[in-house]
This record gives C-alpha cells, structure tokens and sequence, in this order.
C-alpha cells in the first residue's frame, strides 16, 4: 500500500486532478518534489513564494465535525483573529463547541496599526466583542506573523495555559495563521517532524501536528471560510490593496455636511448632519479615497465604479453585492468599522452613516486613537 503524500505545509493530501480543491499540486511540480522528499501543495507553494492567497474549498459540515472534535478535547484553544477585520474572523458558533476548554484570543497583524492607537484599549475592545459573541477568553494577546513581534511572548502563554495539555489553533481563512504556525515552527521544531499529520475523524479536513516538549502537540487546523468577510468578494490583487501592508497612515479630512468619501469602491461614508468636522481614515495606505458631494453620490457610485471606484475591478463588479447603509447619530469620539478595511474616527458629535457591501458589518466602538 502506498502511503499518501502530504503537503509539508499544511498537511493536505497532495492530488494532482482538482485546482480548486485542497492538496491541489501540477502533476510536473509532484514529480520534481518527490526527488527532493518535499512537497507543497500549490496554495502553500504560492503562500510560501509570493504571499498570495488561495481559498480551498471546505464545507460546512466538515467544519462543524472539526469543532466538534476541539470540543470534545481537554485542550488549550487558540483562535487567531484578525484586528483589522474582528468581525469577520470570529468563528460562528465557536463558543458553543469549546465547552470547558479554554480559549486565548490572539489578534494578528499588529504590525499595521498607527503608532498612536493604543494597544490596551484595542485589546479592551476584542474582549468585550468576543463577550457579545459568546467567547470568553482567558488572555487576549496581539501578534504580529510577519514581524515576529512577541511570538515569545505567545509561546509562553500557550505553556501557562496549556497546562500539559494539546493546543489547538483555529481561524479563518486570511488572518494569518498560516504565517503565525511557520513562525512558531521555525522557532520551536524540525520541519521534518511536521509531516506527521492526520485526518479528523469523518472530515476531509487534515491537522498538522507540532510536537511539543512534554509529548503533546500543537494542532494546526485547516482556515474555516467566513462568507461575511470582505477579502471573499475581491480577488487576489484586490486582497493586497485593501489588506494593509505596511503601517497605515491616517488620512485627515476637513468635511462639512453633505459630503461623501469613497473608499474604493468597497465602502462609504457619509457626513449627514453636524458642523464642520474633521474625520480620520484609517485604510490600507494602497486603498484610493474620493471626495464627493452627499447628494450625487448614488449617481457617482453608479458612474465610476470598477473605474475611479475601484476595487472592484470592472470586470468584477457583476458580482459585488450593492452597498447598505448603516446611520449612526455620534455622541462621543468614536470609530466607524467596516469590517475587513478599516475605520473612520469621528470626533465631534454627528450624524454619519456608513456603507458596505451587503452581508458585511459596520459598527461602532470608542475610538482606539
Ligand atoms: P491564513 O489563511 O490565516 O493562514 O493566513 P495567511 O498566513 O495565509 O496570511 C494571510 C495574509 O495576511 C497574507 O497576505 C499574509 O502575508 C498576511 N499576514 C499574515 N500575518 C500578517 C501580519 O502579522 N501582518 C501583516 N501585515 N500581514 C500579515
């Protein structure tokens, strides 16, 4: 019998006949690998080479068999979530499968926050979101996957909290796990005891196992899709510009009432009622922002969209949901959240409303900065 190939970096089983489906590898790239003794299945390939994003398709059942799994486990949960996009990488239903287990919520990519947010009210805030969500952690932590920036300080409170037990990671898809476990791996083990993986039971869904020091391990699990996530309605090249990259840079705007600003063409915000005010942007530095006024702006959104209002792409733009409107009568200084882009601060009190694309949040919270 021979035993299948898996992928040395997420622990797929390698197939050579679906594109779209996990463990995916060109037959001519399998064949150059075997040679080597190392395989990456093309997502991971891509991942590894050019930072690029490839979804794999999983179903709903088998993520629910793979919580179910966690649940029915003594261990130590660690969900990794986006700060950019909180929302978004909250797993629905999370907290009814953990049971007793404990849960550390760490917030990745903190590395593209403004020097002037403050950390302890952004860790404030996930709390208290994953509280309204049913999850109550036991730390909330901020990482950052690609700068290596406290991975120490994460390896150390997965030992305080493990408590000799296994350590499950969980996200979904895009907030950099992936990243996260390389950095973890190359810190603490040898690749080549990585290729032990296994199925869970009853899924197609295959977990990557890290041994640990006392004989347990650390169990990476494949990226759960979230439909309401905003990276699901763009494609790769739209996902690097509205993704921050590198530090973001607050953009300042002077508006009066009646005026618009596009994000894109992914989101809006509008000044409805108030004096003149000032409104800060905090978006992927690559994201263009225009100035409109209130009253043209569905005639402008119509116009100039998957053109001057990109992304999307025109190309794409059949497939975007419209935008809905969310108003919001501000008291106190606050941020507009759209989940998965980024914020606007406002700082007097107004009337605002702010849009997005169908199926994905805009919400309200003080004000980080
Ligand atoms: P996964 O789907 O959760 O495994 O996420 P990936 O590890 O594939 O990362 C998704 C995207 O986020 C990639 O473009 C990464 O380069 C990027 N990324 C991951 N970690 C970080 C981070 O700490 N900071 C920033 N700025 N980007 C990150």
């Amino acid at each position: 019998m021979t035993e299948a190939l898996q992928c040395i970096g997420c622990g797929a089983v390698i197939q050579t006949e679906d594109k779209n489906e996990i463990g995916y590898t060109p037959k001519s790239v399998l064949e150059k690998g075997m040679e080597s003794g190392e395989v990456y299945c093309q997502r991971c390939f891509r991942l590894r080479h050019y930072n690029e994003i490839q979804d794999v398709s999983l179903t709903d059942d088998d993520f629910l068999r793979l919580l179910n799994e966690i649940g029915q486990k003594d261990a130590l949960i660690v969900n990794v979530v986006d700060i950019f996009d909180f929302n978004g990488s909250i797993i629905p239903g999370l907290h009814r499968f953990v049971g007793d287990n404990p849960v550390l919520l760490v917030g990745n990519k903190v590395d593209v926050l403004p020097k002037s947010l403050k950390k302890t009210k952004l860790k404030q805030w996930m709390k208290e979101q994953a509280h309204d969500k049913g999850l109550r952690p036991v730390d909330v932590l901020l990482t950052s996957a690609k700068r290596n920036d406290e991975l120490d300080a994460l390896l150390d409170m997965i030992e305080k909290y493990r408590e000799g037990r296994d350590v499950y990671i969980v996200g979904v898809t895009n907030v950099g796990k992936s990243t996260l476990i390389n950095q973890i791996v190359q810190k603490t083990a040898d690749v080549k005891e990585l290729i032990t993986t296994s199925k869970f039971p009853g899924t197609t869904l295959d977990k990557i196992e890290i041994p640990l020091e006392d004989g347990q391990f650390l169990i990476d699990t494949p990226g759960i899709i979230h439909r309401h996530q905003m990276a699901h309605f763009l494609g790769e090249k739209d996902l690097k510009i509205i993704a921050p990259q590198k530090e973001i840079k607050p953009k300042i705007y002077q508006l009066n009432a009646g005026q618009t600003l596009f994000l894109g063409g992914l989101a809006r915000f509008d000044f409805v009622k108030g004096e003149k005010s000032s409104f800060t942007v905090f978006v992927s530095n690559d994201l263009m922002i225009h100035r409109t006024k209130l009253e043209n702006a569905d005639k402008f959104y119509e116009k100039h969209l998957g053109e001057l209002l990109q992304p999307p792409r025109n190309d794409e733009k059949e497939h975007f949901p419209e935008l809905e409107r969310f108003e919001f009568s501000i008291k106190e200084k606050t941020d507009i959240v759209f989940a998965g882009l980024g914020w606007v601060t406002v700082k007097d009190p107004v009337v605002v409303s702010g849009w997005a694309p169908k199926g994905v949040d805009v919400i309200t919270r003080q004000a980080l900065v």
